[in-house]
């Protein structure tokens, strides 16, 4: 502890990311990244702009990307926010929208940076138990004596994968229009529907989503937000009084180009739902119980064996998957989806270790 450090700090306690391991030739299933590249035009137009242009600030107001988004999505740029990934987000979203007075509400088994926001902020949280079958319940998200000061949880949740139809966020949004919802959509496009097209008739609806995953550029760190305009309008006060320049040159034309490549994106993550499929299936097979999975990973839980020591053995054969020494969930393994090849070795690991 030093006595240079403000009170703030001593107060934190900082989010743990999944592990980066440094050795080459691993089988990484651990953070949930996307197997195959970013589409090709975002690597030729990142390599184009790695140039001179680079003397020049970015654009403070990333025009290109939000123009960008809007086009796929169907909506306004005023209806964007683009952050330094979705992480970056959720903590503008944390600061410019959450309630102060009145606690935020999330699941109990849910992203865990959410909590972390909360200490840094300084805003209250109550957690809301999933159900037996480590589902989202709805109901219990709608107002019941003492209104939320913002409710906020991913879908498909995360680390279960688990999917909330449509119908039952629309009702949780409808349901509590005095505070604002967000939507962490960080792993929809593996199989969920996206709630984007309800922000056009719910002003309290902030959805995020991210670069990282569908499209394959977590080193390149781009989130957007997609909401009412003034929603967006309290995001960007908050990002202008803190960095007017969130996303670098090569970030904004690397998210514009993958953006725009429909097909490579298509393909590339129905490439991922059929692998997941055939996963889900072999892991079973050795007697897995695995949960349904609208993401780019899977839960799942083995009865005879310890996963903390499934997780371990694995490990002495170069292949890490994510393990979380959480109540309810401690039995559990969060596995990506890989490549074919990464996945067939896993199994194939796991025939041995059983
Ligand atoms: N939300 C959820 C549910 C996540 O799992 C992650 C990735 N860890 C993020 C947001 C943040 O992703 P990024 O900052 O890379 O966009």
């Amino acid at each position: 502890m030093s006595q240079y450090w403000s009170a703030v700090v001593h107060g934190l306690t900082p989010y743990v990311p999944g592990e980066q391991p440094k050795l080459a030739n691993l089988v990484k299933l651990n953070t949930n990244e996307h197997p195959y590249g970013p589409s090709p035009r975002a690597i030729d137009a990142i390599r184009a702009e790695a140039s001179d242009a680079l003397r020049l600030y970015p654009d403070p107001t990333a025009e290109r990307l939000k123009n960008a988004i809007a086009v796929r999505h169907g909506i306004t740029p005023r209806q964007v926010f683009v952050g330094n990934g979705s992480d970056e987000v959720l903590a503008h979203a944390f600061m410019a929208l959450l309630k102060h007075d009145r606690p935020l509400r999330f699941p109990d088994i849910s992203y865990s940076f959410y909590p972390v926001y909360c200490g840094l902020y300084g805003i209250t949280f109550e957690t809301v138990a999933l159900d037996e079958n480590l589902a989202i319940r709805p109901d219990d998200y709608l107002p019941n004596g003492d209104a939320a000061g913002g409710i906020i949880f991913p879908n498909p949740n995360a680390p279960t994968g688990r999917l909330l139809p449509l119908a039952d966020i629309e009702r949780i949004v409808a349901g509590n229009q005095q505070c604002v919802v967000v939507v962490d959509e960080a792993y929809v496009d593996f199989g969920g529907e996206s709630a984007i097209a309800l922000t056009a008739r719910y002003p309290n609806l902030l959805v995020v989503q991210t670069f990282s995953k569908s499209r394959s550029l977590a080193g390149l760190r781009v989130g957007f937000a997609v909401g009412h305009p003034d929603l967006i309008e309290a995001l960007d006060r908050v990002k202008d009084s803190f960095n007017s320049y969130p996303l670098d040159r090569l970030a904004i034309v690397g998210a514009v180009a993958a953006i725009e490549d429909e097909e490579y994106f298509e393909r590339t993550c129905n490439a991922v739902i059929r692998t997941r499929e055939q996963l889900i299936a072999d892991l079973a097979s050795l007697g897995f119980e695995v949960l349904p999975s609208a993401a780019n990973f899977v839960f799942a839980r083995h009865p005879a064996r310890d996963a903390g020591e499934l997780a371990a053995e694995l490990r002495k054969q170069a292949i890490i998957v994510r393990h979380f020494r959480q109540p309810r969930i401690e039995q559990f393994l969060r596995i990506t989806v890989g490549t074919d090849a990464q996945c067939g070795a896993l199994i194939g690991a796991l025939r041995k270790i059983l």
